[in-house]
């Protein structure tokens, strides 16, 4: 789309009510469900700051578990709606303020998710070699944001965190290369990850196996990998033993921790060690991370964590953290800087007194925080829009905001905005170039690209020809 064609924008439908939803993720799709299922005509822009929808599910949920990925088929649909259009491109507090979309929308549905993430607070955390999981996992996602990483020269990585996005890295890490080569990385990734393997992955948790957040599918996977020799170390006796007061769940962790390192795997590709009750003291290095300091801890009586004084060195050349995503603040939006979200009463925007802002919502991670599955935005999303159609039926709404469509006025002062259309040719194009690979898509990872396929550019659709 030219700078000064608005010819792409379907005109906002005048005559209804008007909503606005920021992040064209799962949350936000899924209160897009939930309010056409109220009013199939409903006018809604559904904004996100990339080209392309879909959030954690496209540039999060693991690469090599495709079954999940497929809920984007079922989220899709919300863009079949009569006045529902895709706005991408388009940042929050960069393109567009919140006061612009407060004049334009009856409502505001903020859907924005945890894009920073929580950090260790030790000596040595800015070495070059330390990573969060986010940065990691956005690398091999193909975000156009992500920043390449070299793996040459690591023999030994170590994950900090013992939550599902641990173990992701440790599966991607660990995963023969040619088990990843089907999925939708880019060709740039699989490169890396196929140079030089990672012999040793490290798992390091500061509490106990009956502590951790991982689920028993995703654990059993990561412990049964082929060529994959495990260890678990730093237990206090008996911990791992079966205890029927314990939650099914925990009780299958304990039973994946225990059977992981039972199986018998000759001359191992891969050790992955796991290692509870320490957490990183400091990370040494010259300028890279050469080794991680972790000290012992335990639980005292009142279950608070404590360091015991007790060193253990491992040379490491890589420290992913896996310790949480964090929502970000955007100016001019409240923020509960603790909790990483928008202040909120069940999803109705509060002020930092608590004071509740009137057309303003919010679903998902940014709500609650970065916990809970695809599935959880969606009874979390179901519950904010209950009340904003409660607050839409109370006080009518459409005729108080300005009739002027915002997103002709962002393509006319020039912004680049990708409607569905554009997000279709990148579709199309990532289908192109994975079907010449014998896979289903390959990810398109440059901002160029993106960029070139959202103008409708002919040089890019030609380069793309080739390259497929
Ligand atoms: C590494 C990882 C793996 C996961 N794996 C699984 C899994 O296997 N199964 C599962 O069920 N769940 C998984 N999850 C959880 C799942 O991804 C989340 O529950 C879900 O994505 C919730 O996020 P959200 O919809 O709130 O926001 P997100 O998915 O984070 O999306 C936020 C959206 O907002 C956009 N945005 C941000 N800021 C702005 C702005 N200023 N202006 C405009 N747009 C903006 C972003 O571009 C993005 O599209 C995983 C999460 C992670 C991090």
């Amino acid at each position: 789309m030219s700078d000064d064609e608005p010819r792409d924008v379907t005109p906002l439908a005048r005559s209804r009510h008007r909503v606005a939803v920021v992040g064209a993720c799962p949350a936000g799709l899924f209160a897009v469900q939930a309010l056409l299922r109220r009013d199939p005509g409903l006018a809604i822009d559904i904004y996100d700051r990339l080209p392309t929808p879909y959030g954690l599910l496209r540039y999060g949920v693991a690469p090599d578990h495709t079954a999940i990925k497929r809920v984007a088929t079922t989220l899709a649909r919300v863009f079949e709606g009569r006045a529902v259009r895709f706005v991408g491109m388009v940042e929050l507090g960069r393109h567009i303020t919140r006061h612009q979309l407060r004049e334009h929308y009856d409502a505001v549905v903020y859907a924005m998710g945890a894009s920073r993430d929580s950090h260790l607070g030790v000596p040595g955390e800015d070495l070059d070699g330390c990573l969060s999981a986010r940065e990691f996992v956005a690398w091999y996602e193909g975000h156009p944001d992500a920043s390449p990483v070299v793996l040459t020269g690591v023999s030994t990585a170590v994950v900090v965190g013992i939550g599902n996005v641990a173990i992701d890295v440790a599966r991607i890490l660990a995963k023969p290369v040619d088990d990843l080569s089907d999925t939708d990385m880019p060709d740039a990734v699989l490169g890396e990850l196929g140079r030089e393997p990672v012999p040793e992955v490290w798992i390091v948790g500061r509490r106990g196996p009956r502590q951790t957040a991982f689920t028993q599918v995703e654990l059993r996977e990561l412990v049964s990998l082929d060529g994959v020799a495990v260890s678990v170390d730093g237990v206090q006796p008996g911990e791992l033993d079966d205890d029927e007061s314990l939650d099914r769940r925990t009780r299958a962790v304990l039973r994946a921790l225990r059977d992981g390192p039972a199986r018998s795997v000759p001359d191992p590709r891969v050790r992955l060690r796991f290692l509870f009750w320490h957490r990183v003291w400091r990370l040494d290095g010259p300028g890279e991370v050469e080794s991680v300091r972790l000290e012992a801890t335990r639980s005292d009586a009142e279950g608070r964590l404590e360091g015991i004084e007790e060193w253990r060195d491992i040379p490491a050349q890589l420290l992913l953290r896996a310790i949480g995503y964090r929502g970000q603040q955007l100016p001019g939006l409240p923020f509960d800087p603790v909790a990483g979200i928008i202040p909120n009463v069940e999803g109705r925007v509060t002020d930092q007194r608590g004071e509740v802002q009137p057309g303003e919502y919010v679903v998902g991670w940014i709500k609650r925080g970065a916990v809970g599955v695809i599935g959880t935005n969606k009874s979390d999303a179901a519950e904010t829009v209950d009340h904003l159609w409660e607050d839409l039926a109370a006080d009518g709404g459409t005729g108080r905001c300005s009739s002027d469509d915002p997103v002709v006025g962002l393509v006319e002062s020039g912004t680049p905005v990708a409607d569905f259309a554009a997000w279709l040719r990148i579709d199309a194009a990532e289908r192109a170039r994975g079907e010449s690979r014998g896979r289903i898509r390959t990810k398109i990872a440059t901002w160029q690209e993106l960029a070139g396929l959202v103008a409708g550019d002919d040089d890019e659709a030609a380069k793309e020809m080739r390259r497929a």
